[in-house]
This record gives C-alpha cells, sequence and structure tokens, in this order.
C-alpha cells in the first residue's frame, strides 16, 4: 500500500541537493492467493524496483508491504529469512543469475543447505524431482551452467526457487532474454507449476502478450505510479488510460476486423530524474488539457475493479 522506493541523487550540478529520483511513487496493489497480478510498463518505469522493494533487496522508502497481514517492512532478520523462503524471486537473465563455477546439483540444493532444512539424501532427492518438475533430467545434474540452453537455465532457476517450498514468485521478466519459440515453453511451465503447487505470482514484464496470457489481473505502470489497474480481461478489452491503449496499439491483433482505437506516442519516456509536472503523461499524451499539466490525476474506480488515473474519465 502507497509503496515507494525513492534513490537519493547524488554528484550532479543539475540537481539540487536532497534530490530523490522516485523510481517507485506510491503504489497499491493486492495479489490473492493461487493467483496472478502482472506488472506491466516500458523499462525504467519502475516495476522491477517493485519487486526488489518487496524482497527487501531494496529497502521500501516509504508505504506498506503486507504477507499475509504481517507487515514486511518491519520484519528483523529472522523473520526476513522465513519470509524469503516464502517468497522467492526470479530473474530476467538466465545467464548470469547462475554461478558458473557450481554444478546445477549444488545449484538448485543449495537453497536447502542454506536454511538447513533436510538431510544431505531429502535434498538430492527434492532436487532431482523438482528438476524433473520443471523438465530437465536428474541425469544433467552434475553438469554445469554453461551446457545448457537460456530455455534450460530458467528452468533451473526456477527448480532452485521451488526448493523451498514458496508461496510467491515474483517473476521479473523471466522470459524476456529468451528466444519467443523458448518463452512459450517457459510460460506453460509458469502455468503448469501455478496449479501443481498453488502459486501466487507477481510477474514483471514489458510484454503484453506474456503478461495477458499468464494474469488474472494487470497494473500498468508508468514513470513510478500505476496509470491503471484492472482484471486482465476487461483491460485487454477495454483499456482506457491513453498509455495503455499506445501500448496495445503497438501489439498487433490477432483479427483484422477488430477496429483498434490506435494511439501513437509522440516522443520518450521523460527521464524519472524529473519527471513531467502534473500527469507524468501529459508530454506524449494527445488528450492533454490545462489540469494535466498541473495536478497528478488519483488512480480511481471507473467500473468493477477497474481504475484509471486520468482525467478524461473523472
Ligand atoms: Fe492524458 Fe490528461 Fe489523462 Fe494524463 S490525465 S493521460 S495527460 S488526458
Ligand atoms: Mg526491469
Amino acid at each position: 500500500k502507497e509503496l515507494k522506493k525513492y534513490f537519493p541523487v547524488h554528484g550532479s550540478k543539475l540537481f539540487e541537493k536532497n534530490r530523490y529520483l522516485k523510481a517507485v511513487d506510491g503504489i497499491s496493489f493486492d495479489v490473492q492467493k493461487g493467483k496472478t497480478i502482472g506488472l506491466i510498463g516500458e523499462s525504467g518505469c519502475g516495476k522491477s524496483t517493485v519487486g526488489k522493494a518487496i524482497m527487501g533487496l531494496n529497502k521500501a522508502s516509504g508505504g506498506s508491504i503486507k504477507f499475509k497481514d504481517e507487515e514486511v517492512t518491519s520484519f528483523n532478520k529472522n523473520k526476513m529469512k522465513e519470509f524469503r523462503r516464502n517468497v522467492q524471486m526470479i530473474f530476467q537473465d538466465p545467464y548470469s543469475s547462475l554461478d558458473p563455477k557450481k554444478r546445477i546439483n549444488y545449484i538448485v540444493k543449495e537453497p536447502l543447505q542454506i536454511h538447513g532444512i533436510g538431510t544431505p539424501k531429502e535434498r538430492m532427492e527434492k532436487a532431482k524431482e523438482l528438476l524433473e518438475t520443471v523438465g530437465l533430467s536428474y541425469y544433467f545434474m552434475n553438469r554445469y551452467p554453461h551446457e545448457f540452453s537460456g530455455g534450460q537455465r530458467q528452468r533451473i532457476n526456477i527448480a532452485r526457487a521451488l526448493m523451498l517450498d514458496p508461496q510467491v514468485l515474483i517473476c521479473d521478466e523471466p522470459t524476456s532474454a529468451l528466444d519467443v519459440s523458448v518463452q512459450a515453453q517457459v510460460l506453460n511451465l509458469f502455468k503448469k507449476l501455478q496449479e501443481k503447487f498453488e502459486l501466487t505470482y507477481l510477474f514483471i514484464s514489458h510484454d503484453l502478450s506474456v503478461v495477458k496470457y499468464l494474469s488474472d489481473e494487470i497494473a500498468i505502470m508508468y514513470l513510478g505510479k500505476i496509470v491503471e489497474m484492472g482484471e486482465s480481461n476487461e483491460i485487454y478489452k477495454n483499456p482506457l488510460h491513453p498509455y495503455t491503449k499506445a501500448l496495445f496499439s503497438a501489439i498487433p491483433t490477432e483479427d483484422p476486423t477488430v477496429k483498434v482505437d490506435r494511439i501513437a506516442l509522440k516522443g520518450e519516456i521523460p527521464s524519472p530524474l524529473n519527471p513531467p509536472k502534473g500527469c507524468h503523461f501529459h508530454n506524449r499524451c494527445p488528450y492533454a488539457k490545462k489540469e494535466c499539466m498541473e495536478v497528478s490525476p488519483n488512480l480511481d474506480g471507473v467500473a468493477n475493479n477497474h481504475k484509471v488515473a486520468c482525467y478524461l474519465y473523472k
């Protein structure tokens, strides 16, 4: 709730003292058990920072993070360790997230070792079982990461993350470094694992088709704020925010007879160091009017669970 992550900016004469980069600027959302929320946005919008703040990899600057009614931001070291068993993160780059000097066998078992769980035999059994669950044979367990393809490495990362029986996976663009054909296989795997283990996902991506496939709800971020949020079907059928419409315009439609309200974006995404005043989107928005340039619109409900931050819907 109202999650914020500000980074202090140093060493630039352009910016006065105590200047902050507001990477995440007061965003709120819920994820229900066994469901997926997709967090969408262009690079630099703050979506990865949200994932890292939840994991405590970046300390939140403000707001609240709750896991089953417990306040995560006030956890001590032991509680944080327990939390990290329950909530695991999967990163974008399957090439750099595995230690090249360690065998797969070691890499997958390591989380249990760190947490002191199970006997060596039990750890081995669990590693074998999970590698098979993600579609890899345990015959490969003595190999090194470089002997695997990108898709296989991401499967290894997933198996490793599942070793601690987490309830939530935060997936930060887990398929964007993969070939398109491999992406689909890994997405199917995420779906299958969600059913099998009743996992809850926060799925971060810039790719709308990836998020559509997996998400029950989606939230669209622009320069540190959520600009639109709702049930996935509703947002895809009826996108309201001009930025969401612009993002959707960029994906080809399956049915050429469907008329899409296309918006071409002007200009580049502004620097998060110096976002436009008022609605952060106003300098690229074809509908911007005077009030848009002065005060930032709130994220308000327009229909069942559908919220948008735009003066067009006031
Ligand atoms: Fe465009 Fe104004 Fe809506 Fe922002 S608030 S998206 S500038 S119409
Ligand atoms: Mg990112």
